[in-house]
């Protein structure tokens, strides 16, 4: 939300404008990428800002459940991460903040205007107890299980958020009091009082790691996403397959059946240009192949189709990978979806083009189908400087300036980027390009406080 919408909304008294601040780097986003580049530089000795929109660190990351192609389980590498970037001694970290603004007044030097987002919680007092959550009475879909379980209007996003501080969400608060009559710290820690809050911070360099947004499947009409119970998508099942998954076992939406006929859907969103996307999002396959690995040895009954135009597995062992899904009995369908229609009892009939068996078109039946949907930019990032042009392709992914030889540079000096804020990737090439991104912002850096002029 910005600050406009913020004034819009009235629901405090005034916006705190807070004294100037002074850090090397900031970082924007705080995924995976983001969390490697600011540990570098924090280990390097400079100063770190790391801003993440959201009240945790974290990213898509610690929500999955293994990674490909190892089988490594995705938080239990994630989690340890998120608590050294909160205690390192040089990374400073603003959780629920939004980058409203970066002026670049000279070579190495930006001013930038950060929005502090009000939790209602007083972080300095809140232990994580999570007593006002079990008082409150609203429920709402949990946006960390992609809505297949609830949460309350005041909330800790999961047990290992970082920071564990609860935050109210005002749109469902229905202002009873029961959280703050919960709270055991003296005084509450709740605070409807708080006020949003305006950071003025000067850093010389800045690195964009804000990742990537799912495609929102309901714009595919013909798969009836959000409409039929049993078609979900490929971070739902994501989700029901962790070990911090929301019930311990794999069930279908309609009625809590465990599924017997899965069918996946690759592609969605991806590779199409009625979408106007027209890129491979490069990991569709590959998670594709590991949820269904995974429901194997969940589901040893279940047959699971993936339907696709090709499998893509580019990657160190990942045709490895694949072929091990087909040795496991995983069915391979080349055929493009044409629609998806629901029977009586929820169960779905997909009608594809049998692309391998001369094109006909065919139906088979499931009771439970998996959208494998594609990764986008997460739009506006341009917006936010006031004097630079940071040059984007026509997707909206941040372009490298120089791919083949600085690929973390932008089109403005000074600026670096790194994981999926520049296309799609895996977790293993976020790290690496969170990394690289690091290593060239610190060169940077110490050509600006040698004083060394540079020529781009
Ligand atoms: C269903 C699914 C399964 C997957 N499985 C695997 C797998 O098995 N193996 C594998 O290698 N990869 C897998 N991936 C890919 C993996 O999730 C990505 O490679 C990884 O998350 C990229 O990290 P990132 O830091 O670049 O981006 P993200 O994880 O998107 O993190 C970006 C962060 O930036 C924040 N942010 C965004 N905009 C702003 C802003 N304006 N200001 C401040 N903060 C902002 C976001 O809130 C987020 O915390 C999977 C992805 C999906 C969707
Ligand atoms: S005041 Fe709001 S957040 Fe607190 S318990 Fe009531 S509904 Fe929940
Ligand atoms: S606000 Fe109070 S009750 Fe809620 S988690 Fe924090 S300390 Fe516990």
């Amino acid at each position: 939300m910005t600050t406009t919408q913020w004034y819009e909304r009235k629901y405090y008294k005034e916006i705190e404008d807070l004294p100037e601040e002074k850090y090397d780097v900031m970082v924007i986003g705080g995924g995976i990428a983001g969390m490697q580049a600011s540990l570098d530089l924090g280990d390097m000795g400079f100063k770190v800002v790391l801003v993440e929109r959201e009240p945790t660190i974290g990213g898509y990351m610690f929500k999955l459940s293994k990674t490909f192609p190892t089988l490594d389980c995705a938080s239990c590498i994630s989690t340890p991460k998120m608590a050294s970037v909160a205690h390192h001694p040089n990374i400073t970290l603003m959780t629920y903040c939004e980058v409203e603004e970066i002026e670049k007044k000279g070579e190495g030097f930006f001013k930038i205007k950060v929005l502090e987002k009000p939790r209602f919680v007083d972080a300095t007092r809140c232990t994580g107890c999570r007593q006002c959550e079990n008082a409150c009475p609203v429920i709402v879909p949990n946006e960390y299980d992609r809505g297949l379980v609830g949460r309350k209007a005041v909330y800790i996003p999961f047990d290992t958020a970082v920071p564990r501080v609860a935050l109210v969400d005002l749109d469902h608060c229905v202002f009873c009091g029961q959280c703050e009559r919960a709270c055991p710290t003296d005084p509450p820690s709740i605070d409807f009082t708080q006020s949003p809050k305006i950071h003025h911070i000067n850093v010389n360099s800045v690195i964009i790691s804000t990742g990537f947004r799912l495609f929102d499947a309901k714009i595919k009409k013909e798969y009836h996403y959000g409409e039929y119970p049993n078609v979900i998508d490929a971070m739902q099942m994501d989700r029901l397959l962790a070990p911090t998954r929301p019930y311990h076992a794999i069930l279908r939406p309609s009625d809590g059946k465990e599924p017997s006929n899965i069918g996946y859907v690759l592609c969605t969103g991806s590779r199409d240009i009625t979408l106007g996307n027209p890129n491979c999002s490069q990991i569709c396959c590959m998670y594709s192949i590991k949820q269904a690995q995974l429901l194997m040895g969940a589901l040893p009954l279940a047959d699971i189709t993936i339907y696709c135009i090709d499998i893509r597995a580019f990657g160190k062992g990942f045709e490895e990978f694949y072929q091990q899904a087909r040795e496991m009995g995983v069915n391979f369908v080349k055929g493009r979806i044409a629609k998806i229609e629901q029977k009586e009892n929820k169960d779905l009939i997909v009608w594809f083009e049998d692309i391998g068996n001369g094109g006909r078109l065919k139906k088979a039946e499931h009771d439970l189908v998996v959208l494998s949907v594609g990764l986008l930019p997460n739009p506006g990032i341009e917006k936010i400087f006031k004097n630079e042009k940071l040059e984007l392709d026509d997707i909206g992914w941040i372009i490298s300036s120089d791919e083949n030889s600085n690929p973390a540079k932008t089109s403005i000096d000074g600026v670096f980027a790194a994981g999926c804020a520049i296309g799609p990737k895996d977790i293993p090439d976020s790290v690496l390009e969170g990394g690289a991104a690091a290593s060239q912002c610190a060169a940077y850096l110490n050509e600006i406080k040698k004083g060394v002029k540079r020529n781009g």
